[in-house]
């Protein structure tokens, strides 16, 4: 799959691609990144690719016209080397909040187009034309789309096989369908008994005991109780789709929660 990011600071995107757990997909090219310097598509002694807006008000606009010479780029590029056609992705506040359900189908996709915008945004008639999906990290406003792009791009990348130390890693991630789209359960590590600011801190004993069945029973049952304390639409998803047994039904009422069991 390969990537293609338009923006203006590519520099932000040199740490991430080098670093960490997904450096293997980037570097072995599993998770392709391309990363376009939209001012090289600017004309002009300035190389400008802002302006201010019609109508007045605060703050600059990004211009059209560089950003479709630098997107023509990258589709002719992509033509040139047989890479199959995607959609051109705009990060924006207003778009569709990237869940894991879209990061999953993004990475058995073919890639995208990303498109990092920042000051005002960027001019309409280009969105029209030229975006087919905006997305968006969530309801708060970013100074620039890099940080979205990255985040994508990292979510993708450790679903690629042989990315993660552990295969099975990511299968225990919180909203994995495979776990009915709950929240993980806690985790411990060494020491067994960890003298914190508020006095000693044991690990549950069945995570020492050695007995398969009951620790999957118990992070079972953390899954359902962090859902239903910090996420209860997801719990109510997993009870709508059939996913919740009478023994986890049977666990959930034995919570201490205002509306367990009644969601
Ligand atoms: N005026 C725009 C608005 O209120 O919708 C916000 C512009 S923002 C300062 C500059 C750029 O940051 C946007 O064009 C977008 O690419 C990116 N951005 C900001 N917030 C974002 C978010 N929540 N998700 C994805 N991208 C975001």
């Amino acid at each position: 799959m390969r990537f293609d990011v338009i923006t203006l600071f590519p520099e932000l995107f040199g740490p991430f691609l080098q670093h960490g757990i997904n450096r293997r997909a980037f570097a072995c090219g599993a998770v392709d990144v391309r990363l376009w310097p939209l001012r090289d598509h600017a004309e002009g002694h300035y190389r400008r690719v802002d302006d201010r807006p019609f109508g007045g008000g605060p703050g600059m606009v990004m211009l059209a016209e560089p950003l479709a010479r630098c997107w023509q780029a990258v589709r002719e590029q992509r033509k040139a080397e047989g890479a199959p056609s995607v959609p051109t992705v705009l990060f924006s506040p207003q778009g569709v909040r990237i869940d894991h359900a879209l990061v999953e189908r993004e990475a058995q996709g073919a890639g995208a187009i990303l498109i990092c915008g920042r000051y005002e945004g960027i001019d309409q008639r280009f969105i029209d034309q030229c975006v087919d999906v905006q997305l968006s990290l969530g309801d708060f406003v970013l100074s620039g789309g890099e940080l979205a792009a990255m985040a994508l791009l990292d979510a993708v990348a450790r679903l690629q096989p042989g990315v993660l130390n552990d295969e099975g890693s990511h299968q225990q991630d919180s909203f994995n369908p495979a776990l009915d789209g709950l929240l993980d359960c806690p985790h411990y590590t060494r020491p067994e008994v960890w003298q914190g600011p508020r006095g000693a801190a044991v690990v549950p004993p069945v995570l020492l005991s050695g007995h398969h069945e009951q620790i999957e029973r118990w992070r079972r049952q953390q899954r359902l109780a962090a859902s239903a304390r910090l996420r209860p639409d997801l719990l109510q998803q997993a009870r709508q789709a059939g996913r919740l047994s009478a023994d986890d039904e049977h666990w959930l009422r034995q919570l201490d929660l205002p509306d367990a069991g009644g969601l």
